[in-house]
Parts: structure tokens; C-alpha cells; sequence
């Protein structure tokens, strides 16, 4: 070798003379630097980090596209610093190399410390050209990681993370849901970021995320506009009142409240009333609540299908005769004579009113309409007659002393009570419950009353007349 020629850069290559390339990375020849650049980066040598790094200041564009590279090529937690403060290079294909090996190899390194460390320097820059890596970071398989690139997300502040981050929020609720397996740290971080982007401005991405195939999604979307409180979250609040998932329904309803939005009596209102289940005020709102009312029977339960048939009612609704809601209809009304007349296609619906009405007397009315029918059942009424024929009195003219008469004549005529030594214990509605023995004891006159298996192996007896609970029993 010529004691002051250039260096060999490819004899010091074939010899793997990792100080030798070192050292002619100083040499004051920008082809020597950077073939000898270039010559380091396969070998991946650790001490080549801090003078390759050094490089990146190099006059010489070509030179310090060569150190990235060499960098790149080893990777690491160490080279990520010197990398991510390439990006700012005043020469854009300096740039663009760069971009490539922070965005496509560091962001996929397999040290998690050098993804989480990519994903922090990324966000202290506020890179916007790294939203769409730190995007896909959010998927990493590593929390650290995970949490770094959302809060490098919220530092940069660009609206197109928006979309993203309500995803990953919902993925995390989701996989917890499912597996039990929390990720606090990441869903605090979505959260905490979401907080800091979703402002007035943010509006057209929230909006953007309530068309998302997943109810999770457009759930905090509903939730995000909501918590904007500003009038203008108004007209894409009251598009979701038509969502097909009733939670998100719900939470726009509230969201609508919450700005003193005044529901319009129009099919709008009536979504709104039907949203936060105010099926009367749903009415009110006219001919288009029907829809609404007719389609929401079906998914509630029975206090509220009790609500809704008043409603329907109110709109002089008449259900045609093959309609799943037709015996509810009338059977909330009490015209039990119109379940009659639907004949056998009422059997199924009567029987659901038999077994779970809750109220009694809606019980005894399907038992009623069943026999009429021909379809008698042995529950939850041991004597349909004797129950009908008590109710009627009780239900009848004539003052209270009247009626305890015409019971007690009734129980007698049935062998169920004995005038002389025994008394009748009535109900605080003044039905029959129970007869008082002589030596005091009671006896609930299980015939009189409604029965319902209960838990552990009990029956319990209830009042036909008032539902009052009179007495549990072993079965
Ligand atoms: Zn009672």
C-alpha cells in the first residue's frame, strides 16, 4: 500500500478491516468516505455506530446517504436517535432514504426497546409524514410499543389519527371483553389522546368513524361528539338516532341532550324518544313513531312492551291480524276477546303472557282466552274457574262487606273454607288468600291463587288480583 495514497477500500472490505474503514471514513476524499461507508455496513460491526453517525453531518449528500445505510443495516436501539434526527436533512433524497429505514426498519426492528424508542423520537420530532407507520405501530404485538407510537400520535396532533386511534381503543375493549385480558396502559393512552385531539376540528373524522363496520367504533365516535358539546355535532349526532346498535342510539340521544337539542316532532324526535326508550313522548311525535314503536316491541321487555302497546294505542294503531304484535296489542288493552277471535295463530303469544305477564291479571286473561280456545293448561292457575269467578266478584258492584259475603259463599260452595270454625284471610286487596284454622293456623288456598315454580325446589303462590307475593312453599 503507497504510504500516502488513498486507502483500499476493497482490500480493507475483503479482510473485513473494520478500523481500517473506520478510519477512511474521515479521509478527505466524499468517494473514499463513502465507499468506505458503504464497505461497513454489511459487516454490522457496533464500534462503526458513533463514526457512521457522525457521517450524517457530512458535506456530502451521497456520503451521508451511505451512513444511513449503514446504520439501517445495523439497526438497533442505538442508531435510532442518530436516524430519526436525519429526517430533517436538507437534501430530500437524503430524506427520503432516511424515511424509509426509520419507517419500514426500525419501526419493524425485533428489539421492542429500538420499535418503542422509533415510535418516541418520531413523536419529539413531530414527524406528520410518520402517521401512517405510527398507525400500523398501534397493532404491534408489544404495549410499550403500542403506547409510544399513540402518544407519539397525540404529540404530532394530525386529525388522520383519529380514525386509527378510535380503532385501536376499540380492539383493546373488545379483546378484554373476549379474553379477559386487559392492556390499561394502551387503552389509557388512546384515551388520553383522543381527549387531546377530538375538538370542534376533529368533527368531519368523528363523523368519518360512525360509518365503521364495528359497533365499537362508532360507539366512541357517538361518545367523542358528544363530549365536543358544541352545536355542530348536532346534525351528525341525530344521524346516528337511526344506528342499527341500540347503545349507540342511546349515546347520541344523550349526546343531543347534553347540547339542549330540542327533538323536532318528526321521524327525528321520534327516534330520539325511541332512543332513550320514552315510548309515550315517542307518540307524541306523530304517525312516524309507529314504525319505531312496532319494530322496538320486540326488544323489550315486558314493562316496557306495556309502554309501547299504550303508545300504539294512543295513535289509534290497530295491528292487522297476522301481526307478531297483534295479541300483545290487545292483550295490554285488556280485549281479550279480540285474542279470541285470532284463533289458533294467538296460542303461541297468549302462552308467552301466560308464563311470564307481569302482571296477574294478564295471566289469568291468557289462561281465559287458552280454554276458550280449547287449549287448557294446568299452570300457573290449579282452578282457572274458581280464580275467574273470585276475580269477578271482587271486580263487581256492591260494597266490601258485599263482596267478602259473596266469596265466602263461593269458597263454602267449593269446600274450600268452613264458616263456622275457620275465617278467610284476605288479601290487602280483598281477595281470598288463606283460611284461619281454629287453632290458628293458616292454610293458603292454594286454589285461589297463582303459582310459579321458584329457585331450590319452592313454589311460590301469588294474588291474581294485586300480584302481592302471599306465601313460598317446598314443591
Ligand atoms: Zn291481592
Amino acid at each position: 500500500m503507497p504510504l500516502f495514497g488513498p486507502p483500499d477500500i476493497r482490500q480493507m472490505e475483503a479482510k473485513r478491516d473494520t478500523q481500517g474503514l473506520i478510519k477512511a471514513l474521515a479521509f478527505k476524499d466524499a468517494a473514499i468516505r463513502r465507499a468506505a461507508a458503504e464497505a461497513l455496513a454489511p459487516l454490522k460491526d457496533p464500534t462503526a455506530v458513533e463514526p457512521l453517525a457522525g457521517l450524517l453531518k457530512d458535506e456530502n449528500p451521497g456520503v451521508r446517504r451511505a451512513a444511513v445505510a449503514g446504520l439501517a443495516a445495523r439497526g438497533g436501539f442505538r442508531v435510532v436517535e442518530p436516524l430519526v434526527g436525519a429526517l430533517q436533512d436538507v437534501d430530500v433524497d437524503v430524506r427520503a432514504t432516511v424515511a424509509t429505514a426509520v419507517y419500514r426498519r426500525l419501526m419493524t426492528d425485533p428489539d421492542a426497546e429500538t420499535r418503542r424508542a422509533t415510535a418516541a423520537a418520531l413523536g419529539r420530532i413531530r414527524d406528520v409524514e410518520a402517521v401512517s407507520p405510527l398507525t400500523k405501530a398501534m397493532t404491534d404485538s408489544d404495549d410499550a410499543v403500542r403506547v409510544a407510537a399513540i402518544k407519539a400520535l397525540q404529540a404530532i396532533g394530525s386529525l388522520d389519527a383519529i380514525l386509527p386511534l378510535a380503532i385501536a381503543l376499540a380492539q383493546v375493549q373488545v379483546r378484554e371483553k373476549l379474553t379477559g385480558k386487559p392492556s390499561p396502559t394502551v387503552e389509557r393512552a388512546a384515551t388520553q389522546a383522543l381527549d387531546a385531539l377530538c375538538d370542534e376540528t376533529a368533527i368531519g373524522q368523528l363523523e368519518a368513524a360512525l360509518q365503521h363496520d364495528d359497533a365499537e367504533v362508532r360507539e366512541i365516535a357517538v361518545r367523542r361528539l358528544a363530549r365536543i358539546g358544541s352545536p355542530l355535532v348536532a346534525e351528525p349526532l341525530a344521524a346516528s338516532l337511526s344506528d342499527e346498535d341500540p347503545v349507540i342510539r342511546r349515546a347520541a340521544a344523550r349526546g343531543l341532550a347534553e347540547i339542549g337539542w330540542k327533538p323536532p316532532a318528526d321521524e327525528n324526535g321520534a327516534a330520539y324518544w325511541a332512543a332513550l326508550r320514552e315510548w309515550r313522548r315517542c307518540a307524541e311525535c306523530g304517525k312516524a313513531a309507529i314504525p319505531l314503536l312496532v319494530t322496538s316491541f320486540a326488544h323489550v321487555d315486558a314493562p316496557e312492551r306495556g309502554d309501547i302497546v299504550a303508545a300504539l294505542a294512543q295513535l289509534k294503531w290497530k295491528p292487522e291480524a297476522s301481526d307478531p304484535l297483534a295479541v300483545p296489542f290487545w292483550a295490554g288493552q285488556g280485549r281479550w276477546d279480540k285474542c279470541v277471535e285470532l284463533g289458533d295463530q294467538a296460542i303461541e303469544a297468549l302462552d308467552d303472557i301466560l308464563g311470564s305477564a307481569p302482571r296477574w291479571r294478564d295471566r289469568v286473561g291468557a289462561a281465559g282466552s287458552l280454554a276458550t280456545l280449547n287449549q287448557p293448561r294446568s299452570a300457573p292457575f290449579g282452578r282457572l274457574d274458581l280464580v275467574q269467578r273470585g276475580l269477578a266478584i271482587l271486580d263487581g258492584d256492591g260494597s266490601a262487606d258485599d263482596k267478602r259475603g259473596l266469596l265466602e259463599a263461593l269458597l263454602a260452595d267449593e269446600n274450600l273454607f268452613d264458616p263456622g270454625p275457620q275465617e278467610v284471610e284476605w288479601c290487602k286487596c280483598g281477595y281470598p288468600a288463606a283460611r284461619i284454622l281454629s287453632d290458628g293456623t293458616h292454610e293458603p288456598m292454594t286454589e285461589m291463587l297463582g303459582f310459579e315454580p321458584s329457585s331450590s325446589n319452592t313454589i311460590t303462590y301469588y294474588c291474581p288480583s294485586c300480584d302481592a307475593k302471599r306465601i313460598t312453599v317446598a314443591g
